[in-house]
């Protein structure tokens, strides 16, 4: 025998309200939508481009390099060519990797 559905979501009968109140929840709920449009409007925001906006946006942390923006001369790693920022003995944490594996690759050890 299968397992009784669970009911998802409110599953409130149609019944539920007295007619008055759910028209007047329904004249209410009218209102603010006319009301958010509206005020939409005034602020010289279309409601067109909108929804666009928002799905195009970013969503989480942005990238650390739009977010620090240019990395100052001095703090450069000294690779010519690299434009990140230095992590340890003046390189950048790529460089430094790299030249970390060389080392332990040439039996060094680091
Ligand atoms: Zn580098």
């Amino acid at each position: 025998m299968p397992r009784p559905r669970k009911p998802t979501g409110p599953s409130l009968p149609p019944s539920a309200l007295p007619p008055a109140l759910a028209s007047w929840a329904e004249a209410i709920g009218d209102a603010i939508g006319r009301g958010v449009i509206r005020a939409l409007h005034e602020n010289g925001i279309s409601t067109a481009g909108a929804p666009a906006a928002v799905t195009t946006r970013r969503r989480g942390r942005p990238p650390k390099m739009l977010a620090s923006g240019p990395v100052a001369p001095e703090r450069r790693c000294t690779v010519p060519g690299c434009e990140r920022e230095s992590r340890s003995k003046g390189l950048c944490s790529a460089h430094y990797q790299a030249e970390r594996r060389r080392q332990l690759a040439a039996g060094k050890k680091v």
